[in-house]
């Protein structure tokens, strides 16, 4: 999901995902940013410790499939847990906001 906001700010999902400003960038430029490169790719050392993925030993199968939805992680662990699993993963912690899935 990519957001354009009323300032041209464009994100993924969050704060955190500010990935660019229309004002001096093309939608291309932003979506081939270091940036995006980088939430694209993260390492498992870019995880904190609190969180399972920093040890699951699916990591980089996972997160190379790019199958977590990070609009459901912060939804259901806030902001700060931005690396947390995805809330259906099998090895995700209890829900801070216990979000329901059909
Ligand atoms: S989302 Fe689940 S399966 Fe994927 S790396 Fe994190 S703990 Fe492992």
């Amino acid at each position: 999901m990519l957001t354009a906001l009323p300032k041209q700010e464009m994100r993924r999902i969050g704060y955190r995902y500010l990935i660019g400003d229309l004002n001096t960038q093309s939608i291309v430029e932003v979506w081939h940013s270091d940036r995006v490169k980088t939430l694209l790719n993260l390492k498992q050392k870019d995880i904190k410790s609190s969180s399972p993925c920093s040890t699951c030993e699916i990591f980089d199968s996972c997160f190379s499939h790019l199958n977590r939805c990070w609009a459901e992680i912060l939804k259901a662990y806030g902001d700060e847990n931005w690396d947390y699993p995805d809330p259906r993963c099998i090895r995700a912690p209890k829900m801070k906001n216990n979000l329901k899935f059909v």
